[in-house]
C-alpha cells in the first residue's frame, strides 16, 4: 500500500522534530562540558563530604574489597555484583581501557577464588598465599603512595600522642623482620584501624586524629580486603556464587576531542563585561583557581594551554566507572537495590546523576561522595532519550546554580578544598589471624619497603 500524502507529511514532521531535539541535545551537552570546566575551576568543592554508607550486605562489602584490589594505580574501578538465582555476574568498569595485564590479573584472581571456595572449609595455605601475592604485586604502586603518605605524616607528627600510641601497637604486633614488609604492615594497620573504630568511645575517636586514622585505614585496606574476600570465598553459603560466577568487563567510553565553549564565553553568560574584567583580576590572586583552570583548559593531546576566550576549545571527556555500570542498569531497567562499589568516593556530578536516577525509581547505592566537581565528566548515553535529556537538564540546572552563586559572591574567598578522596571499604569482622602465615610467605617474595618509623 502506498502511504497517503498526509501520513508522509506527518512522518516528515516527526523526523524534523526529532532532528531538532537531537541538535538541541548536542548543544546542551556541549554547554554541560563547558560549564564543568568553569565550575571545577571556581568551585571545586561544593560541600562537605558525607558519611560513608555503613550498613552493607555481605556481598556488597565483597564488591568493595574487589574494587580496592582492582585499582592498580591512579585509575578508578567500579564493581557491581548481580546476584541471580543460579549464578552471579560480576560487572567491572574502569575509567580507561583494560590492559592485558589487568585481564590476566582478574582471571588469576577469579581462579584463586574458585579454588579457595572449592577447598573450604579445608584450608590451603598455597592458594591463599598465591592470592595475597598477586594482589600485593598488582597494587604495589598505589599501596606505596598510600604508605608514603602515612610515613610522611608520622615523620611530621612523631611526638604527638596518637602517633606514639600507634607506634606502640605497631611494634607489639609485628616481628622485627616483618617491619619492612608491605603486606604485614598493611595487616597491622588494618588491625589497628579496627581496634580504634570498634572502641565506640568518643574520647578515643577525638584523640586519634581522623586524618591520621584515615591514612592508616587506607594502608590497611589491602590486608583488610584480602581477608574479607578470602572469608567470603570460604563461606559455604556462597559456594555456588563462586563456582558459577561470570566476570563482565565494561568497555570505557572516551571522547578525545569534545568541542566546548571557552571560559570567557561561559562566564559572560552569567555576568557583563565590566564585572568579567573585575572577576578576572580577582582570579589572578587565587592561585588554586588559576591552577585548576590551567589544568582544565590544557589540551589533552598536545598538553598546550588553550585560550580562555578562543573559539575552538577542545576537551577530553570520559565516562566515570560508576556511570558506566549505572547506564547498564538503566538500559536494562533493573529497579532493585543495586550497590555499586567504587575504589574512590563518587564525585559531585556522579552524585547528581545518581540523585536523578533515584528520582526515576532506581534504588542505587554507592559507598560515599566527596562533593568535588571534575571537568571532563561525561554524560551517560542511556538508550531512553527522555531520560538522557532530563538528566542533562537536571545537571545543568545544578551547575548553573553553583556557577551563578559563586560568581555573585566572587568577592568572598574561594575554597581551596581539602585533598582527600580515597575510599576504603569497612573492614570485615574477623581478625584474619589465619592469613598471617600466607602474608609472611608473601613478605619473603615481594619487595620490601622503607621503615614506617625512624629508628
Ligand atoms: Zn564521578
Amino acid at each position: 500500500m502506498v502511504p497517503s500524502e498526509e501520513f508522509k507529511k506527518k512522518h516528515e514532521r516527526e523526523l524534523e522534530e526529532l532532528k531538532k531535539c537531537m541538535k538541541e541535545l548536542k548543544e546542551d551537552e556541549k554547554v554541560l562540558y563547558s560549564k564543568e570546566c568553569v565550575a571545577h575551576s571556581i568551585n571545586f568543592v561544593v560541600d562537605k563530604a558525607n558519611k560513608e554508607v555503613t550498613t552493607l550486605k555481605d556481598y556488597e562489602r565483597f564488591s568493595c574489597y574487589l574494587a580496592t584490589i582492582l585499582a592498580r594505580d591512579k585509575e578508578v574501578v567500579a564493581v557491581w555484583l548481580r546476584v541471580l538465582s543460579d549464578h552471579c555476574e560480576i560487572y567491572l568498569s574502569k575509567n580507561f581501557a583494560w590492559e592485558s595485564q589487568d585481564v590476566k590479573y582478574i582471571n588469576k584472581i577469579m581462579m584463586y577464588l574458585k579454588d579457595i571456595s572449592k577447598n573450604a572449609p579445608a584450608y590451603s595455605d598455597r592458594n591463599e598465599s598465591a592470592f595475597a601475592e598477586a594482589i600485593t604485586v598488582y597494587c604495589s604502586a598505589k599501596f606505596e603512595s598510600r604508605y608514603k603518605k602515612l610515613r610522611d605524616y608520622i615523620k611530621k607528627n612523631g611526638s604527638s600522642e596518637h602517633v606514639k600510641s600507634f607506634k606502640n601497637f605497631f611494634s607489639a604486633n609485628i616481628n622485627y623482620v616483618d617491619r619492612t614488609s608491605m603486606i604485614m604492615t598493611s595487616h597491622v594497620c588494618n588491625m589497628y584501624y579496627k581496634k580504634i573504630k570498634d572502641k565506640n568511645d568518643e574520647k578515643v575517636k577525638f584523640s586519634v586524629l581522623s586524618e591520621f586514622l584515615e591514612l592508616i585505614k587506607k594502608v590497611g585496606s589491602y590486608a583488610g580486603s584480602i581477608i574479607g574476600i578470602v572469608e567470603c570465598a570460604r563461606n559455604t553459603q556462597y559456594k555456588s556464587l563462586f563456582s558459577n560466577s561470570i566476570v563482565i568487563k565494561r568497555s570505557p567510553v572516551i571522547i578525545n576531542n569534545q568541542s566546548i565553549y571557552s571560559w570567557k564565553n561561559i562566564i559572560r553568560r552569567f555576568i557583563d563585561e565590566d564585572k568579567y574584567e573585575d572577576f578576572m583580576d580577582r582570579c589572578l590572586r587565587k592561585t588554586n583557581v588559576t591552577e585548576r583552570r590551567s589544568r582544565a583548559y590544557t589540551d589533552h593531546a598536545t598538553k598546550q594551554q588553550q585560550p580562555l576566550d578562543g573559539g575552538d576549545v577542545k576537551q577530553y571527556v570520559y565516562l566515570h566507572a560508576e556511570m558506566n555500570i549505572l547506564s547498564y542498569i538503566i538500559d536494562n531497567k533493573i529497579y532493585g537495590r543495586e550497590f555499586i562499589a567504587v575504589s574512590k568516593k563518587c564525585c559531585y556530578l556522579c552524585e547528581l546523576y545518581i540523585d536523578f536516577a533515584q528520582k526515576q525509581g532506581y534504588d542505587i547505592i554507592v559507598p560515599g561522595n566527596h562533593k568535588k566537581i571534575y571537568s571532563g565528566w561525561k554524560l551517560p548515553h542511556v538508550k531512553d532519550d527522555n531520560f538522557k535529556i532530563s538528566s542533562l537538564r537536571y545537571i545543568l540546572e545544578n551547575l548553573n546554580r553553583i556557577i551563578g552563586q559563586k560568581l555573585e559572591h566572587y568577592t568572598r574567598s574561594l575554597p581551596a578544598g581539602p585533598d582527600n578522596g580515597g575510599n576504603s571499604p569497612n573492614s570485615s569482622n574477623s581478625d584474619g589471624r589465619y592469613m598471617v602465615a600466607p602474608f609472611k610467605k608473601v613478605s619473603k617474595k615481594v619487595k620490601m619497603t622503607d621503615l614506617l618509623f625512624d629508628e
